[in-house]
Formats: structure tokens, sequence, C-alpha cells
């Protein structure tokens, strides 16, 4: 499994893509860094989880993310995106330490992540 972290958790054949705004959250909770290859992250694999868990739940909870128009089955808006941690947020302090939010494209997709909290 050498294939970065960010890519493996938005792999649909292997757990059912947790979506990219997710990959980006769970991986911010866990403290993991997006590049790190898949095969190297066991040792965080609890931790990963539970960012995963953590972070679909917070947006399940809020009826999904509003980033452009969308809205849930009763045509309300979701209201996720101001609870978001990373996603969104370059240039932005961090949330836990203050340092700026960068931005990266991972297999053309974009992740947020903190250098400070996620180190490689
Ligand atoms: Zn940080």
């Amino acid at each position: 499994m050498r294939a970065p972290i960010k890519a493996f958790l938005l792999d649909q054949r292997r757990i059912a893509g947790v979506g990219n705004i997710y990959a980006s959250e769970a991986l911010f909770r866990a403290g993991v860094h997006p590049a790190t290859p898949a095969g190297r992250v066991h040792k965080r694999a609890a931790p990963l989880l539970e960012g995963v868990r953590a972070a679909l739940e917070g947006g399940i909870a809020r009826r999904g993310t509003t980033l452009r128009d969308y809205v849930d089955a009763e045509g309300r808006q979701g209201d996720n995106a101001a609870a978001l941690l990373v996603y969104g947020r370059a240039d932005e302090p961090c949330v836990r330490c203050g340092a700026v939010i960068r931005r990266r494209v991972d297999a053309g997709r974009a992740t947020f992540f903190c250098p400070r909290c996620q180190r490689r």
C-alpha cells in the first residue's frame, strides 16, 4: 500500500470512499499528513478511523456541507462548512496550533492540512 493515504481514503473500491472534504478533515483530526504512504499509517489507524467517524458524524448531523448550492432532500441548505476544521481554510490559522493551513493537490483533488499538526 504505497499509495498516499489521501488517495487511499478516496478510493471507492476499498471503503466506499469517505469523500474529499471528509478525507481532509479525518487526516487533520488524526494528525496524519495526506502524502503519508497508506501502508505506513497502521500505527495511526485507530485515530484515523476515529477521525473519519467524527468527521462524518459532524457532517451528517449538520445535513452535509454547503460549499456551492447543495441542499438536502427537503431543500434545506447544509451548514457544515462553518464547522470544518481545515477544508477550505487555506491561509487561516490552525484551530489547534495556529500554524497557517496549507492547500495542496493530490490526485487532482484539493487537500487542506496543517503542516505542524500533520507531519510526514
Ligand atoms: Zn496545527
